[in-house]
C-alpha cells in the first residue's frame, strides 16, 4: 500500500508510492483543499491535469450541506464531484471544535451545533467512518479532538485520552471488506510526553497511514518543529505520515526533511483570493500599487496559465475591479506554484539533492519580504 523509493541520505526526507483504491500517489504530495467537494474557481479536470492526483474534504462540511442523502444517490463523493483523483475526507473534529457554535464531548461523541441553521447533531467515531465509507473515501480520517493551544496539560491530556479511546473505536468500526485506508491521527498537544504517548499509542493500532494534528494552530515555527519531529519520531517507519493543515511553502520544505509525506492547506487557494501570490523569491500582494504598470508576469520563472498570458498590471488591475477571473488567475498560479515545488522536492530526494535544494529555495524566498497578514491556516 505505501511504499519507500528513496531516503535522502542526509536528512529523514523519503519519497514514496502510496496505493488508494483509486490512485498511485507520488510522495511527498500536496492535496488541494476542496472542503465542499471543490477546490474554489478550479475545476476538478484542471486539478487533475496540474498533476493532483489526490485532493481533501471534509465530513463535517459535506455532512451539514449537501448532506449525505444526496451524496448517497451518487453513489460515492467522486462521482458526485466529477474529480478523477482520489479523495480524503478529513472527519471534521477540528471544524466541530472550532467552528460549530457550541460542541461537547456526550454519549460515546461530540455533540454540536451546525454553523449553518442552528440544528443539533453527534458525531460518534463509529458514525465518521460510516459517513466516509459512504463518500467512499480512498483515506478515511477518524474523528478526534482538537484542544487547541493555550491549554493546561490536564485538559490536553483528558482531550488526548478521549482521541485515542476513539481512534481505535474508528479502526473497529472500519468495514474491513472494503478497501477504503484509515489514518490515524495522532495529538498531543504542546507537550512533548503527551506527542510522544499519542504517537506511541496509535503505532499499536497498525492504521494504514498516520496524520500528526494540533499543529500550525497559532504556535512559533519552533514548537511547531519541536512537536512534530517528537511526533514523526514515533510513529512507524513504513506508513505515510500527514501533516495535516500545513502549510507555507517555508514549512512545507522543513517538515519533508523531517520525515512528513503528505499535506493539505487552503493557503494557496485562500490566499489567492485575497491577492497574494507565492513565487519563487518571496510572497506577493498584487493589489500593491507598485505593480500598476508592471509588465512582467507574477513570477517569470513559473510556466502557469496566468504567468504564461498576464501581465501583472493586467491582473492587478482585473483584482483592484472585483473581477471574479483575477481570483482564478491567481489560484491557478498558487497551485502550480506549490505543484512544482512539491515535484523539484521529489525529484531532489530521489537525486540526493534535496537538502541543498531545500537550502537555495529558502534563501532565495527570502528575496521579496514578509507574508500577508492573514495566513490562517485552516
Ligand atoms: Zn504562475
Amino acid at each position: 500500500m505505501f511504499e519507500i523509493i528513496k531516503k535522502d541520505p542526509l536528512s529523514n526526507a523519503r519519497t514514496g508510492k502510496l496505493r488508494t483504491k483509486n490512485e498511485t500517489i507520488d510522495t511527498p504530495v500536496f492535496m488541494p483543499v476542496g472542503t465542499l467537494g471543490t477546490v474554489k474557481s478550479i475545476s476538478p479536470l484542471e486539478l487533475y491535469n496540474e498533476g493532483f492526483k489526490i485532493m481533501l474534504s471534509n465530513t463535517y462540511h459535506l455532512f451539514l450541506r449537501p448532506g449525505m442523502e444526496v451524496i448517497e444517490k451518487f453513489g460515492s463523493l467522486r462521482n458526485f464531484t466529477n474529480y478523477k483523483g482520489a479523495i480524503l475526507t478529513d472527519s471534521g473534529g477540528f471544524q466541530i471544535f472550532s467552528l460549530s457554535k457550541f460542541a461537547k464531548i456526550s454519549n460515546g461523541g461530540a455533540e454540536f451545533m451546525s454553523h449553518i441553521d442552528g440544528s443539533i447533531h453527534i458525531f460518534t467515531p463509529e458514525k465518521v467512518v460510516k459517513l466516509q465509507e459512504t463518500f467512499d473515501s480512498d483515506i478515511i480520517m477518524p474523528l478526534d479532538v482538537f484542544s487547541g493551544p493555550g491549554v493546561s496539560k490536564k485538559i490536553a491530556e483528558k482531550d488526548l485520552d478521549i482521541t485515542l479511546k476513539w481512534a481505535e473505536r474508528s479502526i473497529n468500526a472500519k468495514n474491513k471488506e472494503k478497501n477504503n485506508l484509515i489514518f490515524l491521527i495522532s495529538q498531543g498537544n504542546f507537550f512533548d510526553d503527551l506527542r510522544e504517548k499519542s504517537a506511541i499509542y496509535l503505532s499499536e493500532l497498525n492504521a494504514d497511514g498516520y496524520a500528526i494534528g494540533g499543529l500550525a494552530v497559532g504556535e512559533d515555527k519552533e514548537t511547531m518543529r519541536d512537536m512534530l519531529g517528537i511526533s514523526v519520531s514515533k510513529l512507524p517507519e513504513n506508513k505515510p505520515r500527514y501533516l495535516m493543515g500545513v502549510g507555507t511553502p517555508e514549512d512545507i520544505i522543513t517538515a519533508v526533511s523531517l520525515g512528513v509525506d503528505m499535506f493539505d492547506c487552503v493557503l494557496p487557494s485562500r490566499n489567492a483570493r485575497t491577492g497574494f501570490a507565492f513565487t519563487s523569491k518571496g510572497n506577493l500582494n498584487i493589489k500593491n500599487s507598485v505593480h500598476k504598470f508592471e509588465k512582467q508576469p507574477i513570477d517569470d520563472e513559473c510556466g502557469c496559465y496566468a504567468c504564461l498570458n498576464f501581465s501583472r498590471a493586467y491582473l492587478r488591475h482585473a483584482f483592484m475591479s472585483k473581477e471574479i477571473f483575477s481570483q482564478r488567475l491567481l489560484t491557478i498560479h498558487n497551485l502550480h506554484f506549490y505543484q512544482n515545488m512539491i515535484l523539484n522536492i521529489r525529484r531532489a530526494i530521489n537525486d540526493g539533492s534535496f537538502t541543498n535544494y531545500k537550502n537555495d529555495f529558502l534563501e532565495k524566498r527570502q528575496q521579496i519580504a514578509s507574508l500577508p497578514e492573514d495566513t490562517s491556516l485552516q
